[in-house]
C-alpha cells in the first residue's frame, strides 16, 4: 500500500493554516500506487478522468444496489424486484432464432429454487455460471419455466471475504469503461479508504460544516462508497455537494472581486454628444426593460473597472439597439467598438442596424469578415482609429486585425464562441468593457450559479405591437390545409420556413422526414410554382449565406431548412414556420426556431407536425403552445428534462450525478453563495489557499469541475 499519511495533521479549519499544507493529506498519489493497478488499468482509469487516488475517491457511485435485503428464492412473487443468493444448480445455453442465444440458469438457496434468463448472453452458461457457483442476482421476476428473473444484474461471489464489499450490503455501482469491473473498483476504493489516515482533513471550513450539520470529510467518503444505509449515503453525498458548491461560489466571487477591484478598465463618459443625440434619432421609444438594460450597461461603463455583462433576451426583443447605446458612449470616450457575431450574415445585419442608428450621428460603421473586399485597407483604417465600430466574424480576432483604442467588445450569440475566442477579442484592447449577448435564456435561478462572476441584464418583454406567435399542433389530416395556407400567404408576399430535423433519410430514424426529400416533394406538389429554396449544413458556407441572403431579401418565399437556419436573421415578412417532426426537437430549440417568425407587425404562426410523438414529446409541444417567453420555457425545460440533460453533462465527461445535483438545488445554491460571501469577507485567503492545494495535491477532477463551471458551462448555454 502507498503511504498516505506523511503530511497529514488534523486541520479542521483549512483557512486557519496559511501554508495549507494539510488541506490534502495525500499529495498527488498516482493510481498505480495501488496493488492490482499496472500501466494498462491506469490507462483505463485515466479514460474515466481518474489519475490520482483523490480522483478515485471522488469517483462517486452512479447508484447503489441494495443487496442487504436477500429474498428467499422460493417466495419470489411475479413482478417483484428482488435480490436472491444461491448456488447454481444447472445452466443452459439456449439457441434462439437468428443468431441470438439465451442463458437459462437455476440457482438454489435453503428455501428452494429460482430461475434466471439472460437474453443474448447464452455464452455465460457453462463459462461463468457453472454448477456450484455462488451467485447473487437482482432483477424483476417474470415467467419462463416457472418464476424467473429476466436479465438480472448478476455477481459471482468467488471469495468468502468478498461478501463484505460486493454483496450482503448496500453495494456501490460505479461508472466504468470496457476492461474495468465493478469488483475492481470496489476493491480499489476499499483499499484506498483503508489507507486514509484517521485524521483526513476537511476542505470545508468548520463553521460551514456546522451550519449544514455535515459529517467529516472522511466519514462522508466512507458513507458515499460503502454506506450502511441509503440515508447515510445521501448524507455523505451532501457533504461533497456542499463542498463543491462552496468552492464554486468562492471562485466566482473571487473572480468577480478581482475584476471589480482592478481599476484597470476604461472610464467612459456619459456626457458626450453621440449618446445624447442617439435618443433623438431612435425611430421608436425603448421598452422599460431595454431602458433598464441600457442604464445598467452605462453604469458599468462609466466605472473604471472593466464591465463583464451578459445581456439576455429572447430573439427579437431588441438587444442591438441596447448595444448601440454602449457603442455611442464608447465613441464619446474616443474609443472603438468591436462587435463579433458567429456568421457573416449576422455581422452584416448588425452593421446595417448600427449604421442606420449611428451614421446620422457621424460615426463610421464597417463590416469585417473573411469575404470583405479590400480588407487590408479597412484593417489599416481600423488600426488608425478611423473606424468607430467594426461588426465582424472571427476575422476580428485574426492576428492582423489591430485596433487603435478598443474600448468595448460586444459578442452576439456568445455561446457560439469559445472562451478562447472571446478572450482573444478582448485582448485586442486594454481591459475593454465586454458585453455578451444571448438569445438563449437560462432560468433566472441558474444564472446565479453559472454566470456567477458576470453581471446579468435581462430584457423580458417584446417591443410593443409585436404579437405573440400563434403556435398549433397540426394533425396529419390538416396538412393539406396548411400547405394551401402557405401557398396563399406566399402569393401575398409573405414568407415561410419549413424546418426538418434531418438532411437525408436515416434508417435508424425512419419516421423522420428528411429535408432534401421534403423539399423535392412539396416543391413539385402542393407548393409547385412557389419560389422555394433548400438550406442545410452540408452546403458550402458561401452557398448557405447566399441562400439566407436571398430569403432575407424576399427572393425566396418558402425556405426548407434544417436547424442551420440562423438564430438572429431578421426577415420581417416571414410569418410562418413549420417544424416537422417537432417532437424530436428539444424545447429550447423549438423556441429558438419559432423566434425566426413574429419579427414584424403581422400575426405569425408556428405549426408543429409529427404524429408519432412520445408522451414527453407531446408535453414539450404543449408547453410551447402555452408559453411565449423564453424564460418560462427554460424553466419548464429544466423541470421536464432535469439539469443533467439541459446542460449536456454527458458530453462534458464530468461526474453527471454530482453535477446534476449541484445545478438542481437552487435554494442550496443561493444559500452557499451567501455563506461563501460572508466567509470570504472574514477569511480573504481561504480561496487562494484552497485552490493552490487542490492543484498541488494533483486533484485533477476537482480542477476539471472548476474549469467546467468557469469555461464550459456558460458556453454550453
Ligand atoms: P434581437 O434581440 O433578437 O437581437 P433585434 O435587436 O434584432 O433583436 O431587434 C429586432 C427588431 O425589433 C429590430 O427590427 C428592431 O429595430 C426592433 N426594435 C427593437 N427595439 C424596439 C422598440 N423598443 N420598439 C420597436 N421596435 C424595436
Ligand atoms: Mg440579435
Amino acid at each position: 500500500m502507498p503511504d498516505l499519511s506523511p503530511d497529514c495533521r488534523h486541520q479542521p479549519d483549512a483557512a486557519a493554516d496559511p501554508n495549507g499544507s494539510a488541506v490534502f493529506a495525500m499529495g498527488a498519489n498516482p493510481v498505480d500506487s495501488l496493488p492490482g493497478i499496472g500501466p494498462q488499468r491506469a490507462a483505463l482509469l485515466a479514460s474515466l478522468g481518474i489519475l490520482t487516488l483523490q480522483d478515485l475517491l471522488c469517483h462517486f457511485p452512479r447508484t447503489y444496489r441494495d443487496y442487504s435485503q436477500i429474498t428467499a428464492a422460493a417466495g419470489v412473487a411475479e413482478d417483484a424486484l428482488v435480490t436472491v443468493t444461491g448456488r447454481v444448480v444447472r445452466a443452459k445455453n439456449i439457441r434462439l432464432r437468428g443468431h441470438q442465444s439465451l442463458a437459462h440458469v437455476v440457482i438454489a438457496d435453503n428455501s428452494g429454487e429460482i430461475g434466471a434468463s439472460f437474453f443474448g448472453r447464452g455464452f455465460l452458461a457453462g463459462t461463468v455460471f457453472k454448477p456450484g457457483t455462488l451467485l447473487t442476482l437482482t432483477g424483476t421476476a417474470g415467467k419462463y419455466n416457472g418464476v424467473c428473473l429476466k436479465n438480472p444484474e448478476y455477481e459471482v461471489m468467488e471469495e468468502e471475504d468478498a461478501a463484505l464489499i460486493h454483496t450482503g450490503r448496500i453495494v456501490p455501482v460505479y461508472r466504468l469503461c470496457d476492461g474495468l469491473t465493478q469488483r475492481m473498483m470496489r476493491r480499489w476504493l476499499r483499499d484506498t479508504l483503508d489507507a486514509l489516515p484517521p485524521a483526513f482533513p476537511d476542505i470545508l471550513p468548520a463553521e460551514i460544516m456546522r451550519h449544514f450539520s455535515l459529517p467529516s470529510r472522511r466519514d462522508a467518503m466512507e458513507c458515499v462508497h460503502f454506506p450502511p444505509s441509503m440515508e447515510s449515503a445521501a448524507l455523505g453525498r451532501r457533504h461533497f455537494i456542499i463542498e463543491e458548491l462552496f468552492l464554486l461560489q468562492c471562485r466566482l466571487l473571487h473572480l468577480r472581486g478581482l475584476r471589480r477591484s482592478g481599476g484597470l478598465g476604461v472610464k467612459h463618459t456619459l456626457n458626450g454628444p453621440f449618446l445624447k443625440n442617439l435618443a433623438g434619432l431612435l425611430p421608436f421609444s425603448l421598452t422599460r426593460s431595454q431602458e433598464k438594460a441600457v442604464s445598467e450597461i452605462l453604469g458599468d461603463m462609466c466605472s473604471n473597472n472593466p464591465m463583464l455583462r451578459l445581456l439576455q433576451g429572447d430573439v427579437g426583443c431588441g438587444k442591438t439597439v441596447v448595444a448601440a447605446h454602449a457603442v455611442a458612449a464608447c465613441a464619446d470616450s474616443g474609443c472603438q467598438t468591436a462587435l463579433m457575431a458567429p456568421t457573416e450574415i449576422l455581422a452584416a445585419q448588425h452593421a446595417a442596424t448600427l449604421r442606420a442608428l449611428l451614421e446620422p450621428l457621424g460615426l463610421r460603421v464597417e463590416v469585417l469578415t473573411g469575404s470583405t473586399p479590400k480588407s487590408a485597407r479597412l484593417r489599416r483604417d481600423i488600426a488608425a482609429g478611423a473606424v468607430h465600430v467594426v461588426a465582424g466574424t472571427h476575422a476580428l480576432i485574426q492576428e492582423n486585425t489591430l485596433f487603435d483604442r478598443l474600448g468595448l467588445v460586444v459578442i452576439d450569440e456568445q455561446h457560439r464562441f469559445g472562451v478562447v475566442q472571446r478572450g482573444a477579442l478582448a485582448a485586442k484592447g486594454k481591459h475593454p468593457d465586454i458585453l455578451q449577448m444571448t438569445a438563449t435564456p437560462i432560468p433566472r435561478t441558474l444564472a446565479l450559479s453559472l454566470y456567477g462572476d458576470m453581471d446579468v441584464s435581462v430584457i423580458d418583454e417584446l417591443p410593443p405591437g409585436r404579437m405573440p406567435v400563434k403556435t398549433r399542433v397540426v394533425p396529419a389530416a390538416k396538412l393539406a390545409d396548411m400547405h394551401r395556407y402557405i401557398r396563399e400567404q406566399a402569393e401575398l408576399g409573405m414568407q415561410a420556413y419549413i424546418i426538418c430535423p434531418l438532411v437525408e433519410e436515416s434508417a435508424r430514424r425512419a419516421e423522420i422526414t428528411p429535408v432534401i426529400r421534403h423539399f423535392q416533394e412539396l416543391s413539385a406538389g402542393p407548393l409547385s410554382g412557389v419560389d422555394t429554396a433548400l438550406l442545410h449544413g452540408r452546403l458550402p458556407a458561401a452557398e448557405k449565406e447566399e441562400i439566407m441572403r436571398r430569403f432575407r431579401d424576399g427572393d425566396v418565399a418558402v425556405l426548407f431548412a434544417t436547424t442551420v437556419v440562423e438564430v438572429g436573421v431578421d426577415a420581417p415578412n416571414a410569418t410562418i414556420i413549420v417544424i416537422e417532426n417537432a417532437g424530436s426537437f428539444g424545447l429550447t430549440q423549438l423556441h429558438q426556431l419559432r423566434g425566426r417568425v413574429g419579427r414584424g407587425s403581422r400575426q405569425s404562426y408556428c405549426f408543429l407536425t409529427g404524429d408519432k410523438n412520445t408522451p414527453e414529446g407531446r408535453e414539450r409541444l404543449a408547453v410551447l403552445c402555452r408559453h411565449s417567453s423564453g424564460f418560462d420555457i427554460a424553466e419548464e425545460d429544466l423541470r421536464l428534462r432535469g439539469p443533467g440533460e439541459v446542460f449536456g453533462l454527458q458530453q462534458s465527461g464530468m461526474d453527471n450525478a454530482l453535477l446534476a445535483d449541484l445545478l438542481g438545488d437552487v435554494r442550496l445554491l443561493q444559500e452557499t453563495r451567501s455563506l461563501a460571501a460572508d466567509y470570504l469577507l472574514n477569511n480573504p485567503d481561504y480561496y487562494d489557499n484552497i485552490t493552490e492545494h487542490i492543484a498541488r495535491a494533483g486533484h485533477t477532477r476537482r480542477l476539471a469541475t472548476m474549469d467546467f463551471f468557469e469555461n464550459v458551462a456558460p458556453s454550453l448555454l
